[in-house]
């Protein structure tokens, strides 16, 4: 599971993955072609229940789930064309399954903009529109490499083309349920769900950006996220839970669909990411292939339960252990202990 950070250069989407990822891979400098290679890391997904597991463990190390971050660099005017190496980073971002799209509001004479001004609207829209005709050429060739393509499938691809003429982005369109498995497996760009992260010279001066803002991303239904970037790289943004940073990084995992779960031990307490529709049979397999192998069941106490109780016996004592088999699908917050052959 992938978050891919896209926009146009020098806006600062290198700062935003060094933040998250806390790496040195992307260099961060001031001109446009700087990365060509996507960057990859990681980032931990800061959630409030893994301290308060530890306030009662107290063991000697607390991991949290992580999710992948890449950076894509370079989207440009005419990238779909393959200006700027642009064809490559498109197909950067078919790999990721959330976009991070950054858009720049800060302004400041030493950081060169391609456009030469500070126009927010105008940069979403360039970049929207790359993404669109990336995908208007995907369906064009599917539509002529499969003649043979079956009359449904060739009219909704028809009909998403005429909505991606009107300049809208796929993932506005109006699906039926059987549609969207069909559409996810022609890798379209502007189908995946977006957040827009606008960054600002200053969080107090979000008042003045607040029509723009309101704007990006209003008509999709998307989450915007203010934050600035020169500001957060100073906080240290694991322990505030309120910072930009936190934020996006708990929505990009909102829509990426998983839930969590925790194992617990004086040695470590981890928090897992997986599927939402996961049993406990498959969550076994992300933490050891033996698990899987020799999967007895799962002993399970919800995190809320365990709260009030702070001990897994105690919890078990009054009633609120139970077991997990094969089949059972797993709930978001559950402590679980499993049990194997060896
Ligand atoms: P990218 O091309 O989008 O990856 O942008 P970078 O992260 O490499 O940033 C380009 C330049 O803008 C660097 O010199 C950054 O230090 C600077 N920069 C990034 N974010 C901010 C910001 O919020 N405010 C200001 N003033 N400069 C920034």
């Amino acid at each position: 599971m992938k978050c891919g950070i896209v926009g146009l250069p020098n806006i600062g989407k290198s700062t935003l993955f060094n933040l998250l990822s806390n790496s040195n891979k992307a260099l961060s400098e001031n001109f446009p072609f700087c990365t060509i290679e996507p960057n990859y890391g990681i980032t931990n997904v800061p959630d409030k229940r893994l301290y308060e597991l530890k306030k009662i463990i107290n063991p000697m190390k607390v991991i949290p789930y992580k999710i992948k971050i890449v950076d894509i660099a370079g989207l440009i005017k005419g990238s779909h064309k393959g200006d700027g190496l642009g064809n490559k980073f498109l197909s950067h971002i078919r790999e990721t399954n959330v976009i991070i799209h950054m858009i720049r509001f800060f302004d400041d004479a030493s950081v060169l903009h391609m456009e030469g001004s500070i126009n927010p609207i105008r940069d979403k829209e360039i970049l929207d529109l790359e993404l669109q005709l990336k995908d208007f050429e995907t369906i064009e060739k599917i539509l002529k490499r499969n003649k043979n393509i079956n009359n449904k499938s060739s009219m909704l691809l028809k009909k998403i083309i005429s909505f991606l003429e009107k300049g809208k982005n796929i993932r506005m369109f109006p699906f039926k349920k059987n549609e969207k498995e069909y559409i996810k497996d022609l890798h379209l760009l502007t189908v995946k769900p977006v957040i827009y992260v606008c960054n600002v010279k200053n969080e107090n001066e979000k008042e003045n950006h607040s029509s723009m803002i309101k704007k990006i991303g209003e008509k999709e239904k998307s989450k915007t996220i203010v934050l600035s970037l020169k500001k957060e790289s100073k906080k240290n943004y694991f322990i505030n839970t309120e910072s930009g940073i936190n934020k996006l990084i708990k929505e990009a995992y909102k829509l990426l669909n998983l839930k969590t779960f925790f194992t617990i031990g004086k040695e470590e307490i981890c928090g897992w990411a997986i599927p939402n529709n996961y049993t406990a049979y498959q969550a076994s397999s992300i933490i050891h292939t033996d698990f899987k192998k020799g999967f007895l069941f799962a002993e399970v106490v919800h995190y809320k339960d365990f709260i009030q109780h702070e001990s897994l016996e105690k919890a078990k004592k009054e009633g609120k252990m139970f077991l997990s088999g094969k089949n059972s699908i797993l709930q978001d917050g559950d402590i679980i202990h499993f049990r194997f052959k060896k």
